[in-house]
């Protein structure tokens, strides 16, 4: 018997690759009408060209809601593979990195030497985590330090994800996992819900903390693989972890 998680995750697959194929088919033809307007002496030439970009880049952004609608409707169905989560961790902050410093954003990362292998499907963790690591940088808009600390916790692991931005008031907190609830002027409010439901279906919790004005935690804990622990993916800093 199917797996009614992958029956969905399969009609959302056909559904939203048909909605992707035909805003690719418009994406196209705005690209060409553009080509139409290409006076750029004639003021009405120049307006309409505008028009057409500023539709091209609806269509981007109709294309990038697809896209996190589909991380949300897959998020349930795993392909797990034993993972050194420290591997995970600087995958994702050298990626970071770039746009953080330009932001003025530091990024500092603390792991206990000998955290536990998870099991984990790397590329929906690594989406759920990018999720948190953007929404944090988001909410520095003037820069802070972003800190991600890894630490065993009995048979879990633990990764805290803390920003000094501008947290969160109760109302904010009250529907942070509700799909499409967002702040944002182009959010999707999906990030969160299905950060969540990744890590949930791995059998793991995301909590979290937040102070208005002084910054937010997140805290993703995880259960951990038994057996042999991890090796440490940098060498060993001082943990700030008790
Ligand atoms: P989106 O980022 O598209 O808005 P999310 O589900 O990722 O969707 O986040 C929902 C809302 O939660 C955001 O719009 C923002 O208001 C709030 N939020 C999430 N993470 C943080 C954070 N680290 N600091 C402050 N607010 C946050």
């Amino acid at each position: 018997m199917t797996d009614p998680a992958d029956d969905i995750a399969a009609h959302a697959g056909g559904f939203i690759h048909d909605v992707k194929n035909r805003l690719g088919t418009l994406s196209l033809n705005l690209q060409l009408l553009a080509e139409d307007f290409s006076d750029p002496q004639n003021p009405r030439e120049r307006k309409a060209l505008d028009r057409v970009n500023r539709l091209h880049g609806e269509c981007q952004k109709l294309a990038d809601l697809a896209n996190a609608f589909l991380r949300f409707a897959r998020a349930g169905v795993l392909r797990r593979t034993p993972t050194d989560l420290g591997a995970v961790v600087t995958r994702l902050i050298d990626f970071l990195t770039p746009t953080a410093r330009a932001a003025g954003v530091e990024l500092a990362w603390y792991a206990d030497a000998d955290l536990p292998t998870v099991d984990l499907d790397r590329d929906q963790f690594e989406q759920a985590l990018l999720n948190l690591l953007l929404n944090a940088e988001q909410a520095m808009p003037d820069g802070g330090t972003l800190t991600l600390i890894g630490r065993a916790d009995g048979d879990a692991v633990c990764l805290d994800v803390i920003d000094t931005g501008c947290g969160m008031d109760a109302d904010v907190l009250a529907d942070l996992f509700r799909p499409f609830h967002t702040t944002k002027k182009t959010g999707t409010g999906l990030g969160l819900p299905t950060a969540r439901q990744v890590i949930v279906a791995h059998g793991g919790t995301l909590d979290v903390q937040s102070e208005p004005g002084r910054g937010t935690k997140f805290t993703i804990r995880l259960p951990a693989r038994p057996g042999p622990r991890g090796q440490p993916s940098r060498p060993p800093e001082e943990s700030p972890c008790s």
